[in-house]
């Protein structure tokens, strides 16, 4: 069985759509790194396409109707997005889901501290990394600070080129001849992933950035560094040592992503996974206007920790979410809500991984995905005889394929490496636990996981197009 190359279905007008969306997609992903920041972007682009707040349809106890179309944010870092469909909700929705967190080095809560006059903070890993691969590398520092007042402060240093960047040290080759000889996953161990931060004391006689209790010890101070940042802290961001108890900080990659390849066919960037497959279905699902099944789009947080906690797919927010829209419907029950969430549709759309000639030897080449050869349907995932895996009943990939064959969309089928080479999981379980019909979709990555990962702009471009036709037709 042979799949096509999308590349071959465009013309040069063609492939012009195809990088134009890729322009789009580029600058999402150097904008927004974190969940928090895609959140914030999502709804700034569903309030520009005239998505309105669930809360204030419920706080003014405001009807919803066919045609309308609302958005509810959860604690910041998930967002679900609905357009109201003419059918009733029972009959089920259109549903696209992918996740906005991607694997990175979190701040620990109580991370300063000075070495020899060098100031780093300790960090704690998110996600599966190899920690050998984030190193000696020019990083960003992201999130937000949660002030005792109730203030939340915003901070992103090293991604405009006026910004100083930060990172962690590797050790040179000179002196590696012991790391060298360590496995993988010892050669930089967790607690080592500490990043360097400052190494300059404070002025000898500026005293002005120092508050009064620090002028007094100024100078004879153990750490002279450490106060000097905490200072240049407390006058960029007006935060203390003391707020990092409460803070949510991410260490990234520092600037934009970029065309890959001579010919610019792929992007290079930190977090395809899974923004590549979220910002398609946020596309898709903005320019579903007056649809006949409701259209639905949920973003969430934590599925490269599994999918847990308050924000992660586990949660009751989604199902909490079609309740308060059934109910703004005047079509709420508990039956109801069963009925609508059993007798919808869903794309979980996550990365797999795309065929690498380095790494042949992982996958079996006649149901993996290659780039260029468009949106991935992936039956089953799981590991070690499917362990943990949604796999999609036969009926549903049999529309799905229907649905795409008649709209032209270039797809394959994959699986996560050969059997028993390892395998992955994502949020579709948890929607299949509704009864759901759910298929695993997504676009392919190359080094996934790593700070720099690499897709095809055709792919992208395939899943954008497959996720808007789900949405219309299925
Ligand atoms: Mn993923
Ligand atoms: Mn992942």
């Amino acid at each position: 069985m042979e799949r096509k190359v999308a590349w071959n279905e465009y013309d040069e007008e063609g492939r012009n759509n195809v990088f134009d969306f890729a322009k789009k997609y580029t600058k999402f992903i150097s904008d927004c790194k974190t969940e928090r920041e895609c959140v914030k972007e999502t709804v700034a682009l569903a309030k520009k396409a005239g998505y309105k707040d669930l809360n204030d349809h419920i706080k003014k106890n405001k009807r919803l109707n066919p045609g309308d179309r609302v958005y509810a944010v959860n604690k910041e870092k998930a967002v679900v997005l609905f357009s109201i469909g003419k059918k009733p909700m029972e009959e089920g929705m259109n549903i696209l889901g992918a996740h906005i967190d991607s694997p990175r080095l979190d701040i620990k809560q109580n991370p300063l501290y000075e070495d020899s006059g060098l100031v780093l903070l300790d960090t704690h890993y998110y996600g599966g990394i190899k920690k050998y691969q984030w190193v000696a590398l020019p990083m960003a520092l992201h999130g937000v600070v949660a002030l005792k007042s109730g203030k939340v402060i915003e901070v992103a240093i090293g991604e405009k080129g006026t910004d100083p960047v930060i990172g962690v040290s590797d050790l040179l080759i000179h002196l590696a001849a012991e790391q060298m000889q360590k496995k993988g996953d010892k050669v930089v161990e967790g607690e080592d992933l500490n990043v360097l931060v400052g190494s300059m004391p404070p002025l000898k006689n500026d005293d002005t950035k120092l508050s009064d209790d620090d002028k007094n010890d100024n100078h004879t101070d153990k750490e002279p560094v450490k106060k000097a940042i905490l200072a240049l802290l407390k006058a960029e961001y007006g935060i203390e040592e003391e707020d990092f108890q409460s803070a949510e900080l991410c260490v990234v990659p520092a600037g934009p992503a970029r065309d890959y390849g001579f010919d610019r066919s792929m992007i290079m960037g930190y977090g395809h996974d899974d923004k590549v497959c979220a910002y398609p279905s946020l596309i898709a699902q903005l320019e579903s206007v007056n649809p006949d099944r409701t259209s639905c789009c949920i973003l969430v947080d934590k599925e490269e920790i599994g999918s847990v906690g308050a924000t992660g797919m586990h949660s009751r927010f989604f199902e909490n979410s079609v309740a308060e829209v059934l109910d703004r419907l005047g079509q709420f029950s508990d039956l109801a809500l069963r009925r609508t969430l059993a007798n919808s549709n869903m794309l979980s759309s996550d990365v797999n991984s795309a065929y690498d000639p380095n790494y042949a030897g992982v996958s079996e080449k006649k149901n993996t995905a290659y780039f260029g050869k468009g949106v991935i349907f992936i039956k089953y995932t799981g590991s070690r005889g499917k362990s943990g895996s949604n796999d999609a009943s036969a009926e549903y990939i049999a529309r799905l394929r229907k649905i795409m064959d008649d709209a032209g969309i270039i797809y394959q089928t994959a699986e996560l490496g050969k059997v028993d080479a390892g395998g992955g999981g994502t949020i579709a379980y948890i929607m299949g636990n509704y009864g759901m019909n759910v298929i695993d979709c997504g676009v392919g990555v190359q080094n996934m996981h790593a700070p720099y990962e690499v897709i095809s702009k055709v792919d992208l471009y395939e899943a954008y197009r497959g996720y808007k036709v789900f949405l219309e037709k299925c």
